[in-house]
């Protein structure tokens, strides 16, 4: 039997460049608490996500946790999102004390289908959550129209569209805000870790504050806040990766082309098609199986995947508006697109240094499903 194929393997530079990274801090002693790792990952940030502002978190989640709680918005107030991402997203807006109104998505790109928003719309609807899902860059024009229109907020999960571009456009510069996860299964990784990239100059010290138990000054404490500091350890793996990222992404696309080369044009195989204007970072491989036509179910595929040492991932089942947690709640037939996509999809394998010679074993088991 061929060596195991993970689902994902986290991108790392080499030993000898993080230790160099890190050496300084063998010297200051000073490992966390915005210190000159994280100063300088920042501004490096900033410059390649051509945004005026960027914080740095511990993690993706606390970052758009703690953007959401800096909108200021009403208690108990209605947020459009997508119950097609991870619990993350939902979790974000529930422990804001807000109300998730889950709009269906587009069957192609799998974002939220914004020609379905204005319908959700109430008197208590106060922000937009979508997400880039897969890298896939959401109607960013209509959605912001919406917004303008009924004066809403908008708060794009970005933590899979880590430098993407549309029309040129970083998709950092989308909304009132944008999150980032750096989180070790992402196209890029600071081990775990996170941003908000944003315009508004007044959320600087807000979002600075807020992650630092609302300390405002040595003897200022503003406001309740919690703890989501990135350390130096995180922002010097950030700072070495960020010089790697373009080979992260050329590797990616490889091994993206490849499968499609494979899959593309086999019947009962849906591929979400490159988006237009976009660059992608090819972030994720999902496969729709249609088990009418292609004879093997979704479950079928990845059961005969696992048996030959390859993982796969249900990525998005189940959706989160059937979460346990959230039992009696919300109706999973009000976004019937994601109810039908999320027990259909697969994500292949995907990472940089995984081989074109396994990912032609990958769609081999794959292909031997087809009936
Ligand atoms: C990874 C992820 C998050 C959370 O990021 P962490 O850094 O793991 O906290 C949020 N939303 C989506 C869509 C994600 O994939």
């Amino acid at each position: 039997m061929n060596n195991k194929i993970l689902v994902t393997r986290s991108s790392m530079p080499d030993y000898e460049e993080y230790c160099e990274e890190i050496k300084e801090l063998w010297d200051s002693h000073w490992l966390t608490n915005m210190g000159v790792k994280h100063q300088k990952f920042q501004a490096e940030l900033e410059t390649m996500l051509d945004v005026p502002h960027v914080t740095l978190y511990t993690n993706g989640h606390l970052a758009l946790e703690n953007v959401i709680a800096a909108m200021n918005l009403p208690r108990n107030g209605e947020v459009i999102t997508t119950p097609f991402t991870f619990a993350s997203t939902t979790h974000a807006i529930v422990r804001n004390g807000l109300i998730p109104v889950f709009c269906d998505i587009d069957p192609v790109d799998f974002t939220m289908d914004a020609s379905k928003i204005e319908s959700l719309i109430t008197d208590k609807t106060c922000a937009i959550v979508p997400v880039h899902v897969y890298g896939n860059i959401c109607n960013v024009e209509e959605i912001q129209r919406i917004a303008d229109k009924y004066d809403l907020k908008v708060i794009y999960d970005a933590a899979h569209a880590f430098g993407v571009k549309y029309n040129g456009v970083s998709s950092a510069c989308f909304g009132d805000a944008s999150m980032f996860s750096f989180h070790a299964t992402k196209v890029f990784n600071t081990i775990e870790g996170g941003a908000v990239c944003f315009k508004e100059d007044s959320l600087v010290q807000l979002l600075n504050d807020m992650k630092n138990f609302g300390i405002h000054g040595p003897e200022s404490v503003e406001f309740v806040g919690g703890n989501a500091k990135m350390n130096e350890f995180q922002a010097s793996m950030g700072l070495c990766n960020l010089r790697h990222l373009d080979e992260a992404i050329a590797s990616r696309k490889n091994v993206v082309e490849r499968y499609r080369s494979h899959l593309e044009n086999v019947e009962g195989i849906q591929l979400s098609p490159v988006q237009k204007n976009v660059e992608s970072n090819y972030a994720y491989f999902p496969v729709i199986f249609d088990e009418k036509k292609f004879g093997s179910s979704r479950n079928e595929v990845m059961a005969a995947l696992a048996e030959n040492g390859i993982g796969a991932r249900k990525y998005f089942y189940p959706l989160t508006n059937t979460f346990e947690c959230f039992h009696g709640q919300y109706d999973v037939n009000q976004t019937p697109v994601a109810l039908h996509i999320s027990k259909r999809v697969l994500t292949l394998p995907l990472y940089e240094e995984l081989s074109l010679e396994d990912v032609d074993r990958i769609c081999e088991v794959v292909l031997k499903c087809k009936k």
